[in-house]
């Protein structure tokens, strides 16, 4: 049964004046640009896969990922989370959903300069807005922290990190709600080649403690780290199968 189940899901912008727009889509009398990001897309991802989306720049992947992570709604189409029907909850039902449920890594990393390794982590919990952190929690986000290799640096801040870090500290932040999917956005974009590895690698153990992990890279041997690869051109998903690692192993 599916985690999560997209059905003929389309995203339209729908843009006014303004720079953008002009390359892609289609001005018309009212002087407002329309793009078609994504044209019906269908796909179920199970429980427990470690999914790459792959595909050009504009074809659709960043679309895909927002609604997939809730962060924003399809113009038509369905979108299942368990058995629920997210497509049209309301923002505060989506972020209730989101904390809930999902865990993002960004390729910026997005820690806040100011606060420490160990409150960056406890970002989540904190914007629940239940006011003092329980001892569980801060339990919690230390166990995280020594986790991700970052147990001697509880009080450092990002900028006392190297970048390999500072996405260690937001994998730990992506896990502190225990959620069913990590959401990774060219996790690795920002990272050398060895890091990136270093990071891919921490995610391959994430998902073989049975983590749901669904990345958008545009980079081959990134998404040969996942097990099912999604091609995506135009808005559409134009291949969809296991990747080359799967298939090496069969
Ligand atoms: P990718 O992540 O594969 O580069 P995107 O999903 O970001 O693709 O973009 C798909 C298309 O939608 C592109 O033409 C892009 O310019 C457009 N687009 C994406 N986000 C917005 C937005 N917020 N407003 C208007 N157009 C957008
Ligand atoms: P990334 O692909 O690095 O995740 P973004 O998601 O910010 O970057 O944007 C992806 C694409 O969508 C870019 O090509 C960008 O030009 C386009 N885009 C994003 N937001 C807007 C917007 N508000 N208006 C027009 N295009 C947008």
């Amino acid at each position: 049964k599916p985690l999560v189940s997209i059905k003929d899901v389309r995203k339209t912008y729908v843009m006014g004046h303004g720079p953008g727009g002009g390359l892609f889509g289609r001005r018309n009398q009212n002087n407002t640009v329309t793009v078609h990001a994504l044209r019906g897309v269908s796909v179920d991802f199970y429980p427990g896969e470690y999914v790459a989306i792959m595909g050009a720049s504009g074809s659709g992947k960043s679309t895909m990922l927002n609604l997939l992570g809730c962060l924003d709604r399809p113009t038509s189409g369905q979108y299942y989370l368990g058995d629920r029907d997210v497509s049209r909850l309301d923002d505060d039902e989506l972020s209730e959903v989101r904390s809930r449920y999902l865990g993002f890594i960004f390729q910026s990393y997005n820690l806040i300069a100011q606060y420490t390794v160990l409150e960056n982590i406890q970002l989540p919990l904190t914007y629940q807005g239940n006011g003092e952190l329980t001892p569980e929690a801060q339990e919690r986000s230390r166990e995280l922290a020594a986790m991700v290799g970052l147990g001697d640096r509880y009080d450092h801040r990002p900028t006392q990190l190297s970048g390999g870090q500072q996405q260690r500290v937001a994998i730990a932040r992506s896990l502190i709600n225990d959620p069913y999917i990590i959401l990774a956005d060219e996790a690795t974009g920002n990272l050398d080649t060895k890091t990136s590895h270093e990071i891919m690698e921490m995610l391959g153990r994430l998902n073989d403690a049975g983590k749901t992990i669904i990345m958008v890279t545009h980079e081959d041997d990134i998404a040969h780290h996942a097990k099912r690869i999604i091609r995506m051109r135009d808005g559409l998903v134009i291949e969809d199968g296991p990747s080359p690692r799967m298939l090496e192993a069969q």
